[in-house]
């Protein structure tokens, strides 16, 4: 049952834990723009607020609260979090998003546990990891409603990456050692919060790292050379390299390819 085990002793790392959305896939693919639509709708239709302030709002909301379902529960809206979610989520379109080949051969390589850890609630999960191809590199979802399982009664505070709370969740559920786990994010806040638990942090998204991060790194295939140590392996050095070529020639392979 412990994966743990076959993972190996050398590398510093027990467990990989990643953010999706801006993550594991770019929000340019137009998903990311598609989602600020459907909040706006859901301001527009369901709160009657006006169409030309609704984008203003969401800003906003997302500014102080991080999401607009969190933001609007503050304020008193009574917000179904279902009703929210097929609308927001529901509506997306999914086929933006293309099965990654690179990415799911990348993630094949990583022997440690791999976990996703999203505030959006599980349909969209599934959905995207699906669409992406990776469903079943990763043995566990945290996401809205491991978080918040009391989620449908709207006077429930909802619970969300950056709070201490989520983060202190998410390491109980994933039961791991906070200092030999890996969490990638592409949100500086949701970073800080990691660290802040303990986490060893990968900002996603930026070249440079900053003071709230370990790591940082333009897209996932970059870990290669960012943070080898996740491929090292408590065997020979024979070993160590025979694991560090094949990531290479994957991603020799794939550049060639694409
Ligand atoms: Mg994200």
């Amino acid at each position: 049952m412990d994966s743990s085990c076959i993972q190996s002793a050398s590398s510093p790392f027990d467990c990989i834990v990643f953010d999706l959305d801006d993550t594991l896939y770019s929000s340019k693919t137009g998903i990311g723009q598609a989602l600020k639509r459907n909040i706006d709708d859901f301001l527009v239709e369901r709160f009657g607020f006006p169409e030309s302030q609704a984008p203003t709002l969401r800003a906003e909301l997302f500014k102080i609260y991080g999401s607009s379902l969190v933001g609007l529960r503050s304020l008193g809206y009574d917000v179904d979090a279902d009703d929210y979610h097929s609308v927001v989520h529901g509506r997306l379109p999914y086929d933006l998003i293309k099965p990654d080949a690179k990415l799911r051969n990348l993630l094949q390589t990583i022997k440690q546990r791999k976990i996703i850890f999203t505030n959006s609630d599980k349909i969209h999960a599934m959905k995207t990891l699906d669409r992406l191809g990776i469903k079943d590199c990763f043995e566990q979802i945290i996401c809205l409603e491991t978080m918040n399982p009391n989620l449908s009664k709207s006077t429930t505070p909802v619970v969300l990456k950056p709070s201490m709370e989520a983060m202190k969740i998410a390491v109980d559920v994933a039961g791991v050692d906070p200092r030999r786990t890996l969490f990638l994010d592409d949100n500086v806040k949701n970073v800080a919060a990691g660290k802040a638990v303990g986490l060893r942090t990968v900002l996603v998204g930026k070249a440079i790292k900053s003071k709230e991060t370990d790591y940082a790194l333009e897209t996932i295939p970059n870990l290669v050379q960012v943070i080898p140590e996740i491929w090292f392996s408590e065997e020979d050095d024979q070993r160590i390299s025979h694991t560090k070529n094949d990531v290479d020639s994957i991603l020799s392979a794939t550049a060639v390819g694409a």
